[in-house]
């Protein structure tokens, strides 16, 4: 079969992938990683291309032509809650021209079986991107399913969920070279191209606004994870944004793919770990390797809101990380999560108070949002903060989804864009941001990100409810930072 993988068009720069969706206002965008994923599967067996519309800023006039004339049997596409309006339109016209078409992505993450029973034009949902589903469900073939729902040509709906077993995933190598070449950009990258890749999935943490908890957690063979990254090596790829949502969950793993990625010593690279696990010994070994960006969560000053969503350390474990990190030479980021329902204007003084005091290269504010699928929200429709039967969301915490027991939408708004004018615009953080760029080029590229980050937060807009915001990195955990 002749099978699209799809990231269709949209009227902003959406990053769809991961069981998350959201706009970026930056010019940040990374390979999605369900397509890089599905890329090696499909094409074991099918012939495959990728048409990602979004990177190449395609109109859906301009995509639907070229899926014309790429002829698809089948599209395997990703949607977002974030452009679900869009995307169900532009499917519905590909599925009229009789092509099959199967999607996954955050809206249909929770409750499948009804998401597919609204929309006809949808043959299949995708829940796991690891697995051989995609083959199965093509070839009709339903005994060997694992994660997924599906339309049987009779109309009848199904549903398959089973439990991840093993602590171990095998993917055939991701096809990067189907990809474009251009159109993805990664502001931490310290080299062009970049790659982006995944070397686990899931996260075993059961922190409850993550949608990555909800997942489970296993690993790739380190030879497999190898393969890929030699086989980017030889297209001339030295730079990896490595988009496991905890590296090191694993040590000893951890520890091997440092050292192999020493030995290669043409790497450098941008990765996400928890503060509880970065000693000197994964931090010497991350850096040794090659890594110069580290991104780790924060969420809160207030130890009360790390325990209540479950985030397993507090704020001395946190600071102890940070300094350690840049004892190790790493460029540091961190993640916060802000409007939780327990959140206060005071708990956000001390957040602020604690991004100061952690001494980073840079803060990743982020909103609460209520992804689908996780405890949260769960917990914010029982409280009556979330409607369930509305699909469309920006999950980049960009539009204020949520009041909390204290603050307004708009107070909310208004308290994110005073924290991150207090961080940014400090002299001696200017300067510092200045003297450590490695050339003209990175002082143009941080001055540009930093304009574009300042631009939308140093000026009271009208329409604050919806105020947008999205800054470098992209971690599930903070709400899509
Ligand atoms: S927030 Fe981070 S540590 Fe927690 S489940 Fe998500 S990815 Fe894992």
């Amino acid at each position: 079969m002749r099978v699209l993988l799809l990231n269709p068009p949209g009227r902003e720069i959406y990053i769809r992938d991961y069981f998350c969706s959201k706009t970026t206002k930056s010019n940040y965008y990374f390979h999605p990683v369900d397509l890089l994923a599905l890329s090696g599967t499909l094409a074991q067996e099918h012939e495959v291309a990728v048409l990602d519309c979004i990177a190449e800023r395609l109109t859906p006039e301009a995509a639907h032509e070229r899926i014309d004339e790429a002829s698809p049997d089948a599209i395997l596409s990703l949607v977002g809650s974030v452009s679900w309006d869009e995307d169900r339109a532009f499917l519905a016209i590909e599925a009229e021209a009789q092509r099959r078409i199967l999607a996954i992505g955050d809206v249909l993450h929770e409750n499948a079986e009804e998401r597919l029973a609204d929309e006809p034009w949808l043959e299949a949902i995708l829940d796991d991107f690891t697995t051989r589903d995609a083959l199965h469900l093509l070839a009709r073939d339903e005994a060997p399913i694992l994660r997924a729902t599906w339309r049987r040509p009779d109309g009848s709906i199904h549903h398959r969920n089973e439990p991840r077993k093993g602590r171990e995933h095998r993917l055939p190598r991701p096809r990067h070279e189907l990809f474009p070449k251009s159109g993805y950009h990664f502001s931490f990258a310290r080299k062009t191209p970049f790659a982006t890749l995944l070397t686990d999935y899931g996260c075993p943490w059961p922190c409850t606004f993550c949608v990555i908890s909800t997942l489970g957690h296993s690993t790739r063979p380190i030879p497999d994870v190898l393969e890929e990254l030699d086989h980017l090596r030889a297209q001339g790829t030295h730079e990896l944004f490595i988009a496991d949502q905890t590296f090191g969950v694993h040590r000893p793993r951890a520890l091997e793919l440092c050292r192999a990625l020493q030995e290669r010593g043409d790497l450098s690279w941008t990765a996400f770990t928890r503060p509880d696990l970065a000693d000197d010994e994964l931090l010497s070994a991350m850096q040794s390797a090659g890594c110069h960006t580290l991104i780790m969560g924060v969420e809160s000053a207030d130890e009360a809101v790390l325990a209540a969503t479950r985030k397993g350390y507090t704020t001395d474990i946190v600071h102890a990380a940070f300094a350690r990190a840049r004892s190790h030479n790493l460029r540091t980021v961190g993640t916060f999560v802000i409007g939780l329902p327990e959140e206060t204007e005071a708990s956000l003084s001390q957040t602020l108070d604690l991004a100061l005091s952690l001494d980073l290269d840079y803060m990743s504010l982020n909103v609460a949002v209520p992804r689908f699928g996780t405890p949260f929200r769960a917990q914010s429709i029982a409280a009556g903060l979330t409607d369930p039967t509305n699909l469309t969301m920006d999950q980049s915490g960009a539009t204020i989804a949520l009041p909390t027991h204290s603050l307004t939408q708009a107070e909310l708004a208004r308290q994110k864009r005073r924290m991150i004018r207090r961080f940014y615009l400090r002299p001696r953080y200017l300067l510092r941001r200045a003297l450590s760029t490695t050339g003209p080029r990175a002082l143009l590229t941080e001055a540009r990100e930093g304009l574009a980050l300042l631009s939308r937060n140093t000026l009271v807009r009208r329409r604050t409810p919806n105020d947008r915001h999205t800054v470098s990195a992209t971690h599930r955990s903070s709400s899509g930072v």
